[in-house]
């Protein structure tokens, strides 16, 4: 029955998934039309509200950047792979990764409502079996050194509520865990999602969760989002934001300044801001670590200390992140 649909479902039916209406919504011309890719292997996934926030008749805009295809992804650069990160090799139940000590993470499902352009999984093979977690309940019950899960994705949000309520009920039923993280996206491109069914399942739950939101640029917020962030707040579930840097995107003092001070005005604190991972399709998005490094030491200077994200790269193999402090040259 219609009303049995939750508005954030119909409004995410709405999103931009066709090239050609994106077009003709942004009034793009030829010139920027033949800069498109119109028919990418990652499709168009773009709510409504982060359409409206890209400025019209132009590519050169922050969102535009991060959520319209360009022929650019065509073009291979050497380094970039498939699955850079390596999560194939850390899978160790269904869709459970464990890297590191003491946490696991589920790709809980593949869909998220909006497509990250310069996406690290987007190769991930998101067919396998979806239906249940039992694997990965399993797994959890068995290692006792795992203390945090983090559900992750695609976008861990995209599941209906009752099928949360069903995971987080049996992860907080494990003795060892405590604590639930959760890795989404879904506020900035639909906040509708932060409705008062998903907030009492966060307030129900017996663990301490942890909330990460994924945001690259200010144009992302408006008081809609701050205001979603806000209920998960009240909570008493603090909310932190992860960031990537990206060429013409946010690679500028001025841009994460923005970004970061939005943030902090919000009582939302800087986690990482990650080195673009190698992911095939993503090369024209990479800035140097050298000016990434830069970057950091001018916001040091400009900025609350706690505002600071950790700059940080994935580095598989390694026990954690890895902090990009100086490099290899400055260090001798
Ligand atoms: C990044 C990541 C985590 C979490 O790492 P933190 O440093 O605790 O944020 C856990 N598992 C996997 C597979 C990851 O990629
Ligand atoms: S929200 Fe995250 S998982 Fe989803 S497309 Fe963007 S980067 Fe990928």
């Amino acid at each position: 029955m219609m009303n049995h649909v939750p508005l954030w479902r119909r409004i995410q039916q709405q999103n931009f998934t066709k090239i050609d209406e994106i077009i003709q919504f942004l009034e793009l011309d030829a010139a920027h039309i033949a800069a498109l890719d119109c028919s990418p292997d990652f499709v168009l996934q773009l709510p409504r509200r982060l359409a409206e926030k890209i400025q019209k008749r132009t590519v050169d805009d922050p969102l535009f950047k991060q959520f319209i295809p360009l022929k650019q992804e065509k073009e291979s650069y050497p380094g970039f792979v498939q699955d850079p990160v390596q999560d194939a090799r850390f899978r160790k139940a269904g869709k459970l990764l464990h890297k590191y000590a003491e946490r696991a993470l589920i790709v809980t499902t593949g869909a998220c409502p909006m497509h990250c352009r310069f996406c690290f999984r987007k190769n991930f093979p998101y067919k396998i079996d979806y239906q249940s977690f039992e694997k990965e309940i399993a797994y959890l019950k068995s290692d006792s050194t795992l203390s945090e899960v983090l559900l992750s994705g695609g976008d861990p949000l995209s599941l209906s509520d009752a099928t949360l309520e069903h995971l987080m009920n049996e992860i907080a039923a494990i003795d060892h865990v405590q604590r639930i993280r959760f890795h989404t996206r879904f506020p900035i491109g639909i906040p509708e999602r932060i409705d008062a069914g998903f907030l009492t399942l966060l307030e129900k739950c017996s663990k301490q969760i942890w909330f990460i939101i994924h945001t690259n640029h200010k144009n992302e917020f408006d008081d809609a989002v701050w205001m979603a962030l806000k209920k998960i707040q009240m909570l008493g579930i603090p909310v932190l934001s992860q960031t990537v840097l990206l060429k013409g995107v946010n690679d500028s003092v001025d841009a994460l300044k923005e970004l970061m001070e939005a943030l902090i005005n919000h009582g939302v604190m800087p986690y990482y801001l990650h080195q673009l991972d190698r992911v095939q399709g993503s090369g024209h998005f990479e800035v140097p670590p050298e000016q990434g490094l830069a970057l950091i030491d001018a916001l040091l200077r400009v900025l609350p200390g706690y505002a600071i994200p950790r700059y940080v790269q994935e580095v598989p193999g390694m026990e954690s992140k890895t902090r990009i402090t100086t490099l290899p040259s400055a260090i001798t």
